[in-house]
This record gives structure tokens, C-alpha cells and sequence, in this order.
């Protein structure tokens, strides 16, 4: 299977509300979301989608570098290549865009694996949970998103978690300790039973975050994701001997080094996976197979990828065997995306496309709709 070609489709999709985080924010309601659609073609006529989730507010990555890559150094490199050669197309790409201190351009390179793996599962006729898992999966448990500077509107949202069959809450904070722990607090009263997930999203420092921790105690948090820098392994150490209460890093782990190096300095209790920060399929799988060897317990999460960054997570999650509720918020956001057949979401969960590959069926007329100039 040679690939022939590689398209790039960059789209703004239309979103339910705005997304903030303590970084600021990662997507604009009025303006819609940068997601870009990647198209790998085969020589025999196969087509396989994948799909960045690019964001300045999360790293470097911007929809500009993303094209840009894709089209003059990505696209250029594979072209000719065996498509079903992983192994040796990503030393192909990572020898185009080459590493900093963690991977190159990993956004950017998730949907060129996203893709690939499409592509090996139509050519093969084998679906993306049958690659990876050996058997078909059918569904998976989200958490429900709570990101919001009123209270009434987190209490609002705790109540409708609860009552709807979520039976996790992930919670945006990392703006001021005191006002945070107040949400906290409402969320805990109005969702007692569930998984409460925290996530400051390096929003704090380490005085403050030991602070919060204390609260964290009282309150009941069940897992504080990311208080500190990215690069602050050490400090995420220190909060862990001041504090019961379980650590998670996400931006701090891009790759499977990464989360050697969290494991070397015992930063973390908890590993975030996501697909699409990790270079796709074949780093984020690698990055929770290591999580898993080390005893961390594993969380999956996402950059609110539309239902095709989605259901490929989805599968991974489902094959790492993580059986926390994912922050796989994409639904939270978007109103529409260009996938025909997305999952509904029914008493937390979300039901998954079947077919072969990832088994999302692509609209082309969406395409035409939500594609931008870059
Ligand atoms: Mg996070």
C-alpha cells in the first residue's frame, strides 16, 4: 500500500460556548474552533482521515504551523512510502520535524498517525478497536466538564452531572485559590458520589497549590491535575510529600519520554494520555503502556477534538484499559463537526461509529462549510 497523497483541510468549527482555561482561551465561541482534517491517499484509492486540534493557548502549535508543516515538509516526505510501515514513516517525519526538549510538532504529527491508522484499517478491513484491542468496543464513559467563573452555573452543572448519568466531573480551575476552592466546594455538595477530577491547568504556584491541596483534603478531590508549570517536575514532586491528595500531570507529559522522565522523579500519581498531544495513536499508546508498567494510574483526556480525534481516543483508551470517565469534551463545545455518523452521548457515555479503520464517515459538504483560508 504506497500513499500517493496527503491533503489538508483547515476548518473552524462551530461552537456551543467559549473554552477557558487558566492559560486563556483555547477557543472562541463567536469565531469557532481550529481543528485540521488530514487526507492520506493510497496508490490502490484508500483514504484515511485524521484530525489535529491545534491551539497557541496549549503549546506552539497554531492551524498555521499545522498546514504549513503538513503541506511543505510532512507531505513532501511520505509521498511514494509504504503507508502500512509505521514504524519507518515516523522515522521519517520525525527526521523532517525534529524534537526540542519534548516531540516536534506532536499536534501537528497526530493526525498524520491518526490518519495512517485509518488507512491500515480499511486496507486491511479491520476496524481501529480490532487493530488495537483485538475485538470491537462499542462505547466509552465520559466525564462531564465543568469550566466556569459563576457559581451557580458549576452548581447547575454538578446537579445535571449527577442526575444524567455522568459519573465524573472534570473541573476547570487555577484562577485564585480561594474563589477555586468555593467551586469546588458546590461541586462536591451538588455531585457527592462522583468522580471529582480537578484541573488547574498550570494556573498555580507551588504555595498555592500546596494550599489548595489542604482544601482538596476536606472537600473530597479524588485527583489535582496539572497546579504547576509544564517543566516543573520537581515542584509537582514536593506538592506529592505535602499532600494526599493523587497528582496527575497532562501538560507536563507530551511524550513517552515524558513520562519516563515524571516517573524518574516521582512527579505523579496519575498520567494523562491524550492522542493528540502525544504525536497520535502510536505515541500516546506507548506513553500508557510505560504509565501502566510504572503503576500510575492512568486518565485519558483530549483538546476537544471533533468525533474523528475522538472515537480514535476512544479505542486507545479502551485498549490502555483506562476505566475512569474521559475528558473527551469535544461534544461539550461543538455544535457540528463533518462527521456523518458521530455518537450520541446516552447516561454518560458515548456510543462509537463502527467500521473499518476508525470508522467515522467523513462529510464532504461540511468540509466545504466550516473549511478556512490559512
Ligand atoms: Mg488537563
Amino acid at each position: 500500500m504506497i500513499i500517493k497523497d496527503l491533503e489538508v483541510f483547515p476548518l473552524l468549527l462551530p461552537m456551543k460556548q467559549s473554552f477557558q482555561i487558566s492559560g486563556g482561551t483555547v477557543g472562541d465561541g463567536n469565531q469557532g474552533a481550529p481543528h485540521v482534517y488530514v487526507k492520506i491517499i493510497s496508490e490502490d484509492g484508500i483514504e484515511g482521515w485524521g484530525e489535529a486540534r491545534p491551539s497557541h493557548r496549549w503549546s506552539y502549535e497554531t492551524m498555521e504551523s499545522v498546514v504549513s508543516t503538513l503541506q511543505k515538509y510532512i507531505k513532501p516526505a511520505i509521498i511514494g512510502k509504504r503507508g502500512d510501515d509505521l514504524t519507518t514513516l515516523h522515522e521519517i517525519i520525525d527526521k523532517e520535524i525534529s524534537s526540542g526538549i519534548s516531540k516536534g510538532q506532536p499536534i501537528c504529527k497526530a493526525a498524520v498517525d491518526m490518519a495512517l491508522y485509518d488507512l491500515m484499517g480499511k486496507s486491511s478491513k479491520k476496524s481501529l478497536a480490532e487493530i488495537l484491542l483485538g475485538r470491537s468496543s462499542e462505547k466509552i464513559d465520559l466525564s462531564y466538564l465543568i469550566s466556569t467563573s459563576n457559581i451557580n452555573e458549576a452548581a447547575g452543572k454538578a446537579k445535571y452531572a449527577s442526575e444524567n448519568g455522568f459519573k465524573a466531573v472534570d473541573v476547570k480551575i487555577g484562577f485564585n485559590v480561594d474563589f477555586d476552592m468555593e467551586v469546588l466546594e458546590t461541586v462536591r455538595a451538588e455531585a457527592p458520589n462522583l468522580f471529582l477530577r480537578v484541573d488547574a491547568n498550570q494556573g498555580y504556584t507551588l504555595p498555592e497549590a500546596i494550599k489548595a491541596a489542604k482544601k482538596m483534603e476536606i472537600i473530597g478531590v479524588d485527583v489535582f491535575e496539572q497546579p504547576l508549570k509544564a517543566n516543573d517536575l520537581l515542584g509537582h514532586r514536593e506538592l506529592r510529600r505535602k499532600t494526599s491528595v493523587p497528582i496527575a500531570l497532562d501538560e507536563s507529559i507530551w511524550s513517552p519520554s515524558d513520562v519516563l522522565q515524571a516517573i524518574r522523579l516521582e512527579a505523579c500519581d496519575y498520567a494523562v494520555i491524550k492522542l493528540t498531544k502525544m504525536g497520535g495513536i502510536t505515541g500516546a499508546k506507548l506513553a500508557g503502556e510505560i504509565s501502566k508498567e510504572a503503576n500510575l494510574g492512568l486518565l485519558g483526556g483530549g483538546l476537544t477534538e471533533s468525533s474523528l480525534g475522538l472515537t480514535s481516543s476512544a479505542h486507545l483508551f479502551n485498549y490502555l484499559g483506562i476505566t475512569l470517565p474521559s475528558d473527551l469534551n469535544g461534544p461539550f463545545f461543538l455544535t457540528d463537526d463533518p462527521i456523518q455518523n458521530k455518537g450520541d452521548i446516552e447516561m454518560g457515555s458515548i456510543l462509537l461509529p463502527s467500521g473499518y479503520g476508525i470508522g467515522c464517515v467523513v462529510d464532504f459538504n461540511k468540509l466545504e462549510t466550516y473549511k478556512t483560508q490559512v
